[in-house]
């Protein structure tokens, strides 16, 4: 058993943005993101700003996956793993519809 809860706000169009923000100087869109926003840690789920946190995907909720993104040596954001499709992902439950970039997978 989960529960299919959100943790409160929806940050799906933050994620949104920062995806469509991929090759750009991360200083601009992390300015621009973090206006939007009341508070800025949520961008730090996406965007790894240490060698240690990077990761191919992450994981918003239980069914819910969005590319890892990363800052590489130029300043620009990047995805970790820009290879990573919808198809290659595996649901982790059954009963839930998962999505990969707002990709709906199975
Ligand atoms: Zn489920």
């Amino acid at each position: 058993m989960h529960s299919h809860q959100r943790h409160g706000f929806d940050y799906t169009p933050l994620f949104r943005f920062l995806l469509s923000k991929v090759g750009q100087p991360w200083d601009q869109v992390y300015s621009e993101a973090s206006a939007r926003l009341d508070r800025s840690e949520p961008i730090l789920w996406m965007v790894a700003l240490h060698e240690k946190d990077i990761n191919e995907y992450v994981r918003v909720d239980e069914s819910t996956y969005y590319s890892g993104l990363f800052v590489d040596e130029a300043g620009l954001l990047k995805k970790v793993n820009p290879q990573l499709t919808p198809g290659q992902m595996k649901p982790f439950c059954d009963c839930c519809t998962h999505t990969f970039n707002g990709v709906v997978f199975a």
